[in-house]
């Protein structure tokens, strides 16, 4: 992973260390290497010019096309939810700006995300072949039906917030595998964590949170 290897000074690291200790260690994020990745992966990267100055801010950030790179909390508890080893194979669901996918490309096998904005599939592509990640594929679709090409997957991160869970995601989910999705209405929903037991949804609510829609046929 070329830049993230090179021992230049980065300028953000302060902030960045500060995001990892107040906002996630603080709050009870323990995952070690949740923790590693979100110190490693520049989230300045992902952010225009404008925003860099708040890449680090313990909120949602506007990446155009009227969305948001998630706050690093809800970012932090949603990839431990899904307890990533190394090895899986995970869809995620809205690419943004690609900051999560690079998290997820860090912590599993391969990532196969989905987002509805061609614009903003572009402008992910670029950051994320700049950082040097070669197991993320890209699609630019409506991810409300999931990706069957690729399925089963082990784990799936849904970034956009759905009325219910889309009955196409839960199938492409493998046996035991872990699935997390903000569901309910457009202002205030709960981050489910939803785990495929012989075939059925075992749900747990993580925490309220508040995402933008999931526009398409099994969203709003
Ligand atoms: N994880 C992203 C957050 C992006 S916000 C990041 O780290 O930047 C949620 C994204 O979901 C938006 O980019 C939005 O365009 C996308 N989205 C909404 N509905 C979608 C759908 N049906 N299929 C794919 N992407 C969708």
């Amino acid at each position: 992973m070329s830049i993230l290897d090179i021992a230049e000074p980065d300028p953000y690291l302060v902030e960045r260390r500060h995001m990892v200790e107040s906002q996630l260690q603080d709050r009870g994020i323990h995952d070690e290497r949740v923790l590693e990745a979100m110190l490693r992966i520049p989230r300045h990267e992902f952010v225009s010019e404008d925003y860099k100055s708040q890449a680090y801010a313990d909120h949602p950030t506007p990446i155009g096309e009227s969305q948001t790179i998630s706050q690093p909390f809800i970012v932090a508890v949603s990839l431990q939810a899904l307890g990533l080893q190394g090895g899986e194979s995970v869809m995620e669901v809205g690419t943004g700006s690609g900051y999560q996918t690079a998290l997820l490309a860090m912590l599993a096998r391969a990532v196969y995300s989905i987002e509805r904005h061609a614009a903003l599939t572009q402008s992910a592509a670029a950051t994320l072949d700049r950082l040097g990640f070669n197991n993320v594929k890209l699609v630019v679709g409506d991810g409300s039906h999931g990706l069957q090409e690729f399925a089963p997957y082990d784990a799936i991160l849904v970034s956009a917030a759905a009325p219910g869970i889309p009955r196409s995601l839960f199938d492409q989910l493998a046996e035991d595998g872990r699935m997390v999705i903000p569901v309910g209405p457009q202002h205030s929903q709960e981050l489910q964590l939803v785990h495929k037991r012989g075939g059925q949804p075992v749900i747990n609510v993580i925490e309220g949170c508040r995402f933008v829609p999931l526009i398409g046929a099994e969203g709003y």
